[in-house]
């Protein structure tokens, strides 16, 4: 092994990895999306925006109930709360549940919810939270850090393999540059780039790169076309009262839209 990651290189392992989740494969060519708001807000929200989100052809429902907030001031998520509503949605819609788990504190409880948890960007390189990622039986989405080389991405992916769980989902969320027409800018290039390196799936967020509603959508369509393992977009029935990321939050006529023309984009791109 000449790589610095053992785990999770393509050196180590050549065949991509698939990930089964409910209805959905990561990394084998399909582009399964996972759609929802950013936080879970109420048992209400949640149930009107899994049942569009479903309708449009979402095949995982995200919604954080513990958020990672940059100001101590803004809605911090409704814990445990907000789980049991995911679990309702899980319920009545059939929907896998993707949520985060900010800290080891209450990793168990995430976890006991959670059909696919979540790594946030500010979490990265939280080691002890990774290891602890890494005994779980349930699939990890690793988002990139905000400023992370692939290399610190990777080894952080590789804590969590080490410890025994090999199904992390790579998220490219956008990094940290000097432009201030979007809120980060989307890294596409890492795409091919991780492929290269990992046999792991990577997935794209547009709404966090974008960070308002306009630009989501056609990163969207790029993420298509770039051979991403999947979207994750955030949907909210009422924007513009969302407690948070409302900006990003598409309206459900909008998703429903983004949709149908990002499968079209992905059917010519993924024919052989
Ligand atoms: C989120 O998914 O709502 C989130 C907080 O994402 P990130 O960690 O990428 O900022
Ligand atoms: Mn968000």
């Amino acid at each position: 092994m000449t790589k610095p990651y053992k785990l999770v290189s393509r050196e180590f392992k050549q065949e991509n990895t698939h990930i089964n989740v409910g209805d959905a494969v990561f990394g084998n060519e399909s582009l399964p999306v996972i759609a929802g708001p950013c936080a879970v807000e109420s048992e209400k929200q949640v149930l009107a925006i899994a049942k569009s989100v479903k309708n449009a052809g979402a095949k995982l429902f995200r919604g954080g109930a513990f958020k990672p907030r940059t100001s101590p001031y803004s809605f911090q998520g409704l814990g445990k709360k907000g789980l049991i509503f995911l679990a309702k949605v899980r319920k009545e819609t059939g929907l896998p549940i993707v949520t985060e788990a900010m800290d080891v504190e209450n990793f168990d409880l995430v976890e006991e919810y959670a059909d696919i948890l979540q790594i946030g960007s500010r979490n990265m390189q939280n080691f002890s939270l990774l290891k602890r990622a890494g005994t779980s039986d349930r699939p990890v989405i690793l988002k990139r850090g905000m400023s992370a080389t692939l290399q610190e991405w990777l080894m952080a992916a590789e804590y969590i393999l080490e410890q025994g769980n090999r199904n992390v989902i790579l998220c490219e969320r956008g990094i940290r540059t000097f432009v201030r027409h979007s809120r980060n800018t989307l890294d596409f290039s890492v795409v091919s780039a991780v492929k290269k390196e990992s046999h792991l799936p990577i997935i794209i967020d547009p709404s966090h790169a974008a960070g308002v509603r306009d630009q989501v959508t056609p990163l969207a369509y790029a993420a298509a076309a770039f051979g991403a393992d999947g979207v994750m977009i955030e949907v909210h029935n009422h924007p513009e009262k969302a407690m948070s990321d409302g900006a990003q939050s598409l309206y459900p006529e909008q998703f429903l839209t983004l949709m149908k023309k990002m499968t079209a984009i992905h059917t010519i791109v993924a024919k052989k």
